[in-house]
């Protein structure tokens, strides 16, 4: 059994990122098994090398630790390549030269929520002229791609076995405008290559489970069991975010907290953790 923890190195570790770090850590060695650390730093806006060592220094303080190697997704651009190239061979990817401002005015999607993408670009004819000329992201023609997969299950420790039901996110993009890959084909890639059996990750990534299901099927790779966690309030029952100032560990390191007592509250709690910061 092998677990994982994939931070986005945006910013250091507040208490809801150690509270997954710690679940997955905690199911890998109550089963004697592997928990490995991967940095998905394919963002090229967000991600900051200096917050590596950073996370590196919050999940050791901690008390954490990882095996193996650290896998940067920076460094896994073309087993990304690869895979785009086999969905786009098998007719189910298409270029997409939207601009947000443009789906934004043609999508309809409750306020808060993204736009799903109205299908602008899906029909166009191959134009490698303009492919060449205008940067341009790649989305998966999504009704095609579940009608290609047929129906598909995944299994979640607490729902049980769920049936795969990805169209409602739309054509999702794969590879972006900005970067060579998107977040769903990159996890997908690298938890089958990384062989994750257990995916141990927040509630907010529920919905994306179902896409990284049809993304296994089509490039026929092996499906892990999925634990999605609730996600850490404060005392206000906000959840935890580093927009809304969520003390970060490595300030509660400067204040003195004491990490085999946070740690003790992380197993513990949960839902209505409120982080002590002195
Ligand atoms: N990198 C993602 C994040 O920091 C998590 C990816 C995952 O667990 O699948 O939100």
């Amino acid at each position: 059994m092998t677990s994982r923890f994939a931070p986005s190195p945006t910013g250091r570790l507040h208490a809801g990122h150690a509270y997954s770090a710690v679940r997955a850590h905690d199911l890998a060695r109550a089963a004697g098994g592997r928990f490995l650390l991967r940095i998905e730093d394919i963002d090229p806006g967000r991600a900051r090398v200096e917050h590596i060592a950073g996370i590196e220094e919050d999940l050791r303080w901690l008390g954490l630790t990882w095996d193996g190697p650290v896998w940067r997704q920076s460094e896994r651009l073309p087993a990304y390549g690869a895979a785009l190239d086999g969905l786009r061979g098998a007719g189910l990817l298409y270029p997409c030269f939207c601009t947000r401002a443009e789906i934004a005015a043609s999508a309809s999607a409750p306020h808060g929520t993204p736009p799903v993408y109205p299908g602008t670009c899906r029909h166009l004819a191959d134009d490698p002229a303009r492919r060449a000329a205008v940067p341009h992201a790649w989305r998966i023609n999504m009704g095609k791609a579940v009608s290609r997969a047929g129906p598909l299950l995944w299994h979640d420790a607490t729902e049980g076995w769920v049936s795969a039901a990805p169209t409602a996110q739309g054509d999702v993009v794969l590879a972006r405008k900005d970067a060579p890959v998107s977040y769903h084909l990159a996890v997908t890639v690298d938890d089958a290559a990384q062989g994750i059996t257990d995916v141990v990750r927040g509630r907010d990534l529920f919905e994306a489970t179902h896409v990284h299901r049809l993304l296994q099927a089509l490039l026929e790779l092996p499906t892990p069991r999925y634990h999605h966690h609730p996600l850490l309030a404060d005392a206000a029952g906000r959840r935890l975010a580093k927009r809304d100032g969520a003390p970060g560990l490595a300030a509660m390191r400067a204040a003195g907290v004491d990490p085999v007592e946070l740690l003790a509250r992380l197993r513990g709690g949960g839902i209505g953790f409120t982080p002590q910061t002195a």
